[in-house]
């Protein structure tokens, strides 16, 4: 919940969830050029944010190299599969 404490103050908090969850020192070089907004002295305590933890959960852990190297053309294939789409098309077709 973002609770502003006047018009034109707010904690560093407030500012994170405003401004789409932009980490808090981004934050504060981007607050330094907006005039009509200033951080509250007690805005230098950061606290751990739920909604970033989360997102950052769900990210898969992808190795940055490959372990088995293919030498063959198609020895190998990446895809993405997704479906059976939930919601039929209008001539009642289902998309896998
Ligand atoms: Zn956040």
């Amino acid at each position: 919940m973002v609770t502003r404490t006047t018009n034109n103050t707010m904690t560093l908090d407030d500012a994170h969830d405003i401004f789409g969850h932009l980490n808090h020192q981004e934050l504060k070089n981007m607050l330094k050029n907006i005039s009509d907004i200033e951080l509250c002295d007690n805005s230098k305590e950061v606290q751990s944010c739920t909604t970033c933890i989360k997102g950052k959960l769900t990210g898969a852990n992808i190795p940055k190299e490959s372990t088995s190297k293919k030498t063959e053309i198609g020895e190998l294939i990446h895809s993405d599969v997704w479906g059976p789409a939930q919601i039929k098309s209008y001539q009642n077709y289902s998309y896998l």
